[in-house]
């Protein structure tokens, strides 16, 4: 008997997540410069990194001969002044991919389920699967949540519901009195992940008072992240809040220093970089204006978006190709056929001249498939 067919038949039909294409990668397979290659495809913050992150993370470069600070004590003190919640709230992760899969590992196992909608993030049906639960996946409605329909999934043996809000890769946003509507519907046996990794793209108005309803709902996880607004994506800082109850769950079971000692210093100083927040909302106002008007010029369908990103539909269908001929032309987006959306791509919102170029690369895309 092979060993690897021993493994749990649930591992083995997991179908791996599959990234952005790397900017590396791309200038290997087809001879680029890489200086000449875009990259809008995995959300990330076109203006970098925060200056104090960067600041604070080259100074703690002087210590990583010594292990992190496993309980993350400064950052989860300045998450708590920022958010007013209690350090016994806070779950840090090794981005919010990880504090997604600590809930899953902590309320999932086979027999349990987990729900989610169709074109929801991708990992949420992974780390349900990598538990051995079952995934639920709900229709959507107009490539969005639809909470009514969510609520009637949930079965006696559902102890997770998973919301993205805004979703990615759909852009698609909740108010927060239909959240709230469904908090107090659900069964208080089911844990409701609210993600809100691009929370601090939305207009102020439009962000819920999410942290709030931590006291009223002892079932609640919020997940924030530090890999996009913040421009962090490559040091790996997320965390989630909760009742005490569930993040004390969580915490026994990550790894003791799962948030790198760079990544902590970062964080807690890019906290405090609340100019660079705004510049970013700024730069991803101005920039979405920029796509939106040049997707309408040629006339391409496109969804709504409240993230850094938005899906575009490919007339014809052809969405493949079209992302070949961007591929071939520098540009890396993000084709979205594992979201059921096969005829959609993603983009990310980037700098102007890159967003630019994108709708310049993608009128020829559309020229020579036509
Ligand atoms: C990007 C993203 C995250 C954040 O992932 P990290 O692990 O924090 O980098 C979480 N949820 C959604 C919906 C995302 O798109």
């Amino acid at each position: 008997m092979n060993l690897c067919d021993l493994a749990p038949e649930y591992i083995r039909a997991i179908h791996p997540y599959q990234p952005g294409k790397p900017i590396s990668e791309l200038a290997r397979e087809m001879g680029m410069d890489e200086h000449s290659i875009i990259k809008l495809a995995s959300n990330e913050n076109p203006l970098g990194t925060s200056p104090l992150a960067l600041e604070a993370m080259l100074q703690a470069m002087d210590k990583v001969a010594l292990y992190p600070d496993g309980s993350g004590f400064e950052l989860k003190a300045a998450l708590s002044e920022r958010y007013t919640v209690a350090s016994n709230q806070i779950v840090l992760g090794n981005g919010s991919n990880d504090v997604l899969e600590l809930a899953a590992r902590v309320f999932l196992k086979p027999g349990a389920s987990a729900v989610y909608s169709q074109h929801a993030f991708a990992v949420y049906p992974l780390v349900t699967q990598a538990m051995g639960a079952s995934g639920i996946a709900v229709p959507a409605r107009k490539y969005g949540h639809d909470l009514d329909a969510m609520l009637d999934a949930v079965t006696p043996e559902t102890r997770m519901v998973f919301i993205a809000n805004p979703n990615n890769p759909t852009g698609t946003f909740l108010v927060a009195s239909a959240l709230l509507r469904f908090l107090e519907r659900v069964s208080s046996d089911v844990l409701v992940v609210l993600d809100e990794a691009y929370n601090e793209y939305l207009p102020s108005t439009m962000q819920a008072d999410s942290i709030a309803w931590l006291k009223r709902f002892p079932n609640l996880l919020i997940t924030r992240t530090f890999s996009k607004a913040y421009g962090m994506a490559g040091i790996r800082v997320g965390f989630g809040l909760a009742h005490p109850d569930v993040s004390g769950l969580m915490n026994r079971v990550r790894q003791p220093f799962n948030v790198n000692s760079i990544g902590l210093a970062g964080a807690v100083a890019a906290l405090q970089d609340i100019e660079f927040v705004k510049r970013s909302y700024a730069l991803n106002q101005s920039g979405m204006l920029q796509i939106t008007t040049g997707l309408r010029q040629l006339g391409i369908e496109y969804i709504p978006s409240y993230g850094n990103f938005l899906s575009f539909r490919v007339n014809g269908g052809n969405a493949g190709a079209i992302n070949e001929s961007l591929l071939r032309q520098g540009v890396i987006v993000r084709p979205i056929s594992i979201y059921e959306m096969p005829e959609h791509l993603r983009v990310t919102v980037g700098l102007e001249s890159e967003n630019q170029t994108f709708l310049k690369s993608l009128e020829i895309a559309i020229g020579e498939s036509a």
